[in-house]
């Protein structure tokens, strides 16, 4: 690892803490760097794309590393770089060259096309964990669902970053009659490699064509699970309070995997995360409609602390108010939300 100067805003015990009215505390921050992306996966990008919009509109490295500034000075002590895909932002390597300056963990989600691109510059900033998509073991399917043919390719960056050490998540989001039947593969891929799989339920954004019927529960993924190998065979794992996993080792495997429930079973009671888009707008819960608007501000030179605030203590309890699958599956609703890929997922 570079040497590396870190910026110290205060020091932990009396740094500011953002909390909202339900007395959770925000200190995790997922900044997504860009809404492009070299992928289309179907349940993220809508068909038809979505609208490219000038890069007037979008943070440059500067303003990413001084609104980061801002939410490190409030308590923010992990930033996750998320998109669209990141790793195509211009100057992507600068700007975690810079962000790792800050007094923050530093992680990634990426689809993995570029990161044997960006090895380097992941080590060399400090970056311990890495999350890669991958929805698919089987080429033809992964193409499918990505609309993209690089299987090959992210495959074997995820065994690069494997062979290299990292904490590796693999994210699949797990569909009804797409990828339902590859649950026990997946889990399987954890009995040599120390990998995490991450089985995430479909989760409804605009563009997307959502409904509960198209998705895969909890109980339903354990179900398949417990039946392949044995219920006594899968031993359940004690996370940390923010977790979105549920995870559980098959004994003797080397890795683990983890379910993230957001439909069937929210964990909003310990949600600790922000987002802030790549146009600048903060966002205090993945399924809020609602956003405020940083950059403008930023750009404006006015304080951005009391938006900040402001947009936590209106935060709601659970999924922004989305709290029965009823609501969700009501389309005017659902589909409020911008769609995943201009989000950050
Ligand atoms: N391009 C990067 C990637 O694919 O990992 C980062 C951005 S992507 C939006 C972040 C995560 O959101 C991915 O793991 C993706 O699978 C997940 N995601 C996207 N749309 C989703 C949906 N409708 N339901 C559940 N997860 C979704
Ligand atoms: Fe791109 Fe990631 Fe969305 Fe797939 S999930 S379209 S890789 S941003």
């Amino acid at each position: 690892m570079q040497n590396k100067t870190l910026i110290h805003p205060l020091p932990t015990e009396v740094r500011p803490q953002l909390i909202d009215s339900f007395g959770r505390v925000h200190n995790y921050l997922r900044i997504s760097l860009t809404e492009r992306c070299n992928l289309r996966c179907f349940y993220c990008m809508p068909e038809e794309g979505i609208p490219l919009r000038d890069k007037a509109h979008f943070m440059n490295h500067e303003e990413v590393f001084g609104i980061a500034k801002i939410f490190n000075q409030l308590g923010v002590s992990k930033i996750r770089l998320t998109g669209g895909e990141p790793l195509i932002k211009k100057g992507a390597k600068d700007i975690i060259a810079n962000l790792a300056k800050l007094d923050t963990e530093l992680a990634i989600t990426t689809n993995g096309i570029l990161v044997d691109q960006f090895i380097d510059v992941i080590k060399d900033n400090g970056i311990k964990s890495v999350n890669i998509s991958l929805d698919s073991l089987v080429a033809q399917r992964q193409e499918m669902i990505s609309r993209r043919n690089y299987f090959d390719r992210i495959f074997k960056n995820i065994n690069l970053l494997i062979d290299e050490g990292f904490n590796v998540k693999i994210n699949v989001v797990v569909m009804n009659n797409v990828n339902d039947t590859e649950l026990v593969d997946f889990v399987e891929l954890t009995k040599d490699k120390s990998v995490q799989i991450r089985f995430i339920e479909f989760m409804p954004f605009n563009g997307n064509k959502w409904s509960w019927s198209k998705g895969v529960g909890f109980q339903k993924m354990m179900n398949a699970i417990n039946y392949h190998f044995g219920e006594e065979k899968v031993i359940p794992l004690v996370g940390n309070p923010n977790d979105t996993a549920k995870c559980f080792t098959v004994e003797n495997y080397k890795g683990s995997f983890g379910i993230i429930s957001s439909i069937s079973n929210p964990f909003c009671g310990t949600c600790n995360r922000i987002r802030l888009t790549a146009d600048g707008k903060m966002k205090n819960c993945l399924f809020s409609s609602g956003e405020t608007d940083l950059l403008t501000a930023y750009r404006n030179g006015e304080d951005l602390i009391p938006l900040i605030k402001h947009s936590i203590g209106t935060k709601k309890a659970e999924r922004a108010g989305l709290d029965t699958i009823e609501k969700l599956n009501t389309s005017s609703l659902n589909t409020k939300n911008r769609s995943m890929i201009s989000i950050g997922g």
